[in-house]
């Protein structure tokens, strides 16, 4: 039997250690589709079109919310961000797990859409840690690591919201959880009523 892909999309705090662990199980497992994002913002330093992010003009950016072909989009910090929709649907009708790395708002705009997405939360296990690691980066100014603390305090008001909470303390256990949770989904009853109705129709068939 083969059973639907999932789309599981991970959200966290600024310095949770997001991208190094969506890296890494793209790395380690083979199942798992990756979404590239489109964004409006300039691209960072080694960052490449259509490896990091699909980097489109506002106009562009506007006109593909106009055309449908988002599945979802926010506003963070004067940028436009969003997912393409087409991709994700090809890679979840071809029995793939997809992976949106993106905030929360896109998040419960996905949730929405298609409500057996699977929402997962990355934190560290403390403040502190959030703190030093953001600080250890050493590429971002005193102001800028104090904004994303204050959108951090922000963020802990919604996790509630989410499915599932992963504490990323050593990273190869979380790359482990996060991976053994979003193959758990597959077997869920929600997610296997067609196979069930299916059995039904069956039943009688034999009954008969
Ligand atoms: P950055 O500019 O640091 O790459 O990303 C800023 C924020 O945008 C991060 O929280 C990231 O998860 C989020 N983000 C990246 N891609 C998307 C997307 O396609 N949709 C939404 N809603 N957020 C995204």
């Amino acid at each position: 039997m083969k059973r639907r892909g999932v789309l599981a999309v991970i959200s966290g705090f600024s310095g949770a250690g997001k991208g190094t662990l969506v890296k890494k199980i793209m790395e380690t497992y083979d199942s798992y589709a990756l979404s590239i994002s489109m964004t409006t913002r300039n691209p960072r330093a080694g960052e490449e079109d259509g490896v990091h992010y699909f980097f489109i003009s506002r106009e562009q950016f506007e006109q593909n919310i106009a055309d449908g072909k988002m599945l979802e989009h926010a506003e963070y910090v004067g940028n436009y961000y969003g997912t393409p929709r087409e991709y994700v649907e090809r890679q979840l009708q071809a029995g793939r797990d997809v992976i949106l790395e993106i905030e929360y708002m896109g998040a419960f705009q996905v949730k929405k859409m298609m409500p057996d997405a699977l929402l997962l939360f990355v934190t560290p296990p403390s403040a502190d840690e959030l703190y030093r690691r953001l600080k250890g980066r050493g590429t971002e100014t005193d102001d800028v690591i104090a904004g994303r603390m204050k959108r951090a305090i922000e963020e802990a008001d919604i996790v509630n919201k989410y499915d599932y909470l992963l504490v990323n303390d050593d990273l190869d256990t979380c790359v482990r959880e996060t991976h053994e949770i979003i193959q758990n989904t597959k077997y869920s009853v929600e997610r296997n009523a067609e196979f069930i109705e299916e059995i039904k129709r069956e039943l009688e068939v034999v009954n008969s």
